[in-house]
């Protein structure tokens, strides 16, 4: 059989084994049905469907709002690790606590293999009584939510996250709407007339006029008629006055700037005064405008600004200027009172006697029925709660300062290797010790083992629409793979490979402790060797080709990787993939790091860079392969050719042969020129050394 119809059986068998893994059933569940099972038995339920923008349906008994639903991923967009929707069908009780979540879809690799259902339903269902009000940060702390799946943290914290703004959102909806919850979700967007006339909207316009009779005096007031300024405002913590004016969408993502008890307060404005204008860049103070309500007065200021282009509201003004302001509660702001936002215009050097002030006054927010609504409105995704990824970042502060210590400590050791690989004791126990931090603590505590699946979620981003935020979610992942990015231009693969892959660091300890117990290590004839390597590419093209088709597929597929099961899991898993991580290690006892060098798509995906590496550190005599293979002997993967040349796709930068290099006591042609150099009879060359 030829080499090229070998790795055609190859990549049939992968694909065959892919698709007996995807046939794990995804889940599915219609909402509407799945709410209406939850009140099965319960008498006088109707279970409207989901409405709205963004949609939520509501449940009624005997005609009264009882619970309201909808699933996370209309909501909010919930995406996990995978970039693929996480949808958690979530129903919130009048008391804004939650009643039920139910997991949907999701299309997470580790939470697909690896999780058992039972597991994930537990966790999805133990979200059942919490008060979605409290911050994330206040329920963790009380231990109010249940803890993640075990392995499956980042996975686990979308969920809780999918699951606790879903409901947030849910709660303040339908404490804005009121009894009319069902009439407001399904009302069209007011345009900018219905909201000035529904006082949600406060415009004022000050003409010239106006403006010289409050200001006799000042010089530079042109006559005649036109706009001197004109000023819109608007609380923004009315949900359909924020849906209306700026798009439901884009307040969610603004909002998380914003603290919970801060009133969003929109201002725009247009005509040839600017109610911003430009002293506030110095002072960060908004002079220009005033705010007064319960008996204080007090100005912006721009540290709270968000700026806008415009509103997306049918009808409005052309507006210059519109931005959004966080007022603090602690200056007295309430929802249900009302408050006077005044323009300011200083023109006492321009000859008038005073300043003058032009009020606009926002009344309370109403609910449906029209009565103020007493307590603060939160901003509904916007919550005190951080975004996710920012909130893994703080979480993960300790071990991002480790692991930066680990690749500063890495970096120094592959840059400036010179006195490392002179001391051949010094080297042993500093690669020994550095592998085992890289198992032990990378791997099997802090869960980072990089995976050709975070490669395969990175290619699929590039095409279904790249999203920072689903990278930043996993910050030891994100560091990681930026130090490889790195990396790979000085040192190729071997940067990963070598020294920072758990999996590699096991298989290399596992080999070397074999030795110790007198395991014949295996050389695999160069013919053989140079045949199987490229196997690992195949298996690279499969996963990239079924990801092009089916990106659950190509997730199970790459079950062909052990780190899972491994490192991530610590093998407490399904006896199969127990097994073939065994049988891996097994392997790799007599062939050092055997899946490293034939099977491993992500080392694959590494190698390919790494041919275009710009610096090549490994010195090499020009003996090497001619008269002495006892480098190519001891490569840790075999990655020296007969004729003594580096692979660099293959060298995993373990630096031994460097060692080999400057070690007279072992390096045969240093051996020669010192027996020759020393008094006595010459001896006869060693061609093979070993
Ligand atoms: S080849 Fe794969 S398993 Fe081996 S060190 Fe590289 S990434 Fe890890
Ligand atoms: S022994 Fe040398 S060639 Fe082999 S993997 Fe290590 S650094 Fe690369």
């Amino acid at each position: 059989m030829g080499f090229r119809s070998r790795l055609s059986l190859f990549a049939k068998m992968i694909l065959a084994c892919a698709v007996f893994l995807a046939a794990v059933p995804a889940s599915a569940a219609d909402l509407g049905q799945a709410v209406a099972a939850l009140f099965e038995g319960q008498a006088d339920i109707a279970v409207s469907p989901p409405q709205g923008e963004p949609p939520m349906g509501v449940v009624s008994q005997a005609g009264k709002p009882i619970a309201w639903y909808g699933n996370s991923y209309a909501l909010m967009g919930s995406v996990g690790y995978s970039g693929k929707p996480i949808d958690v069908m979530v129903v919130v009780n009048p008391d804004a606590t939650i009643r039920a979540a139910q997991l949907l879809t999701q299309d997470e690799p580790i939470l697909t293999i690896g999780v058992s259902s039972d597991a994930l339903s537990t966790y999805v269902s133990g979200f059942s009584g919490v008060d979605v009000r409290q911050p994330v940060r206040e329920l963790l702390r009380e231990g109010a939510v249940p803890d993640g799946v075990a392995g499956a943290t980042i996975s686990s914290g979308v969920i809780r996250d999918a699951i606790l703004r879903s409901g947030r959102l849910l709660a303040d909806r339908a404490n804005a709407a009121g009894e009319g919850l069902v009439a407001a979700a399904a009302a069209a967007k007011p345009d900018w007339n219905a909201l000035v006339a529904e006082g949600r909207v406060t415009l004022r316009t000050v003409t010239f006029a106006e403006a010289r009779k409050a200001m006799p005096g000042a010089k530079t007031l042109p006559d005649g008629e036109g706009t001197f300024a004109e000023f819109a405002v608007a609380r923004l913590n009315d949900r359909t006055v924020a849906d209306a004016l700026i798009g439901a969408k884009r307040f969610d993502r603004i909002a998380p700037e914003f603290a919970a008890d801060e009133t969003i307060l929109l201002v725009a404005s247009r005509g040839a005064y600017s109610v911003k204008g430009t002293a506030w860049v110095k002072s960060g103070i908004f002079e220009r405008l005033e705010i007064c309500t319960t008996g204080k007065t007090f100005n912006p200021t721009s540290e709270r600004q968000h700026r806008l282009d415009q509103l997306h509201v049918d009808g409005a003004p052309a507006f210059k200027e519109v931005m959004l302001l966080g007022l603090p509660a602690s200056e007295g702001i309430r929802s249900d009172a009302p408050v006077d936002v005044t323009l300011v215009v200083d023109k006492t050097d321009e000859g008038a006697s005073a300043p003058a002030r032009f009020p606009a006054t926002l009344p309370p927010i109403t609910n449906a029925a029209g009565s103020p609504v007493a307590q603060q409105a939160t901003p509904p995704a916007g919550d005190a709660d951080e975004p996710l990824w920012r909130e893994n970042w703080r979480e993960a502060a300790g071990d991002l300062a480790l692991l930066t210590v680990m690749l500063m400590v890495l970096f120094g050791a592959l840059y400036v290797s010179g006195p490392l690989v002179r001391r051949r004791e010094l080297y042993y126990w500093f690669r020994t010790a550095f592998l085992l931090v890289t198992l032990v603590w990378l791997g099997w505590i802090a869960g980072a083992q990089l995976s050709v699946v975070q490669l395969i979620a990175f290619l699929q981003s590039l095409i279904t629409g790249f999203n920072w935020q689903v990278f930043l979610l996993a910050p030891l992942i994100f560091v990681l793979w930026a130090f490889v990015a790195l990396g790979v231009l000085f040192w190729g693969r071997g940067v990963y490979c070598g020294w920072l892959c758990p999996f590699g660091a096991l298989q290399e300890l596992l080999h070397q402790a074999g030795q110790r117990l007198g395991i014949k290590r295996i050389e695999v004839p160069w013919e053989v060797h140079e045949r199987l390597w490229p196997l690992k590419y195949v298996a690279l093209l499969v996963l990239i080709g079924l990801s092009l088709q089916d990106t659950g597929l190509a997730f199970r597929a790459a079950e062909v990787e052990p780190f899972k099961t491994a490192i991530i899991l610590h093998f407490l898993r399904g006896w199969p993939f127990v097994l073939y991580a065994a049988l891996l290690l097994g392997i790799g006892l007599f062939v050092e790091r055997a899946y490293c060098r034939y099977l491993c798509p992500l080392g694959a995906a590494l190698a390919i860079p790494s041919k275009f590496k710009i610096f090549d550190w490994l010195i090499r005599r020009p003996q090497c392969g001619r008269e002495c293979r006892l480098c190519a002997t001891t490569c840790t993967v075999q990655a020296i050719d007969p004729i003594g040349r580096i692979n660099p796709n293959e060298c995993i930068y373990c630096l031994k042969c460097q060692v080999n290099y400057h070690d007279a006591e072992t390096c045969v042609p240093l051996k020669m020129r010192a027996r020759r150099t020393a008094p006595g009879p010459v001896p006869a060359a060693e061609p093979h050394g070993n």
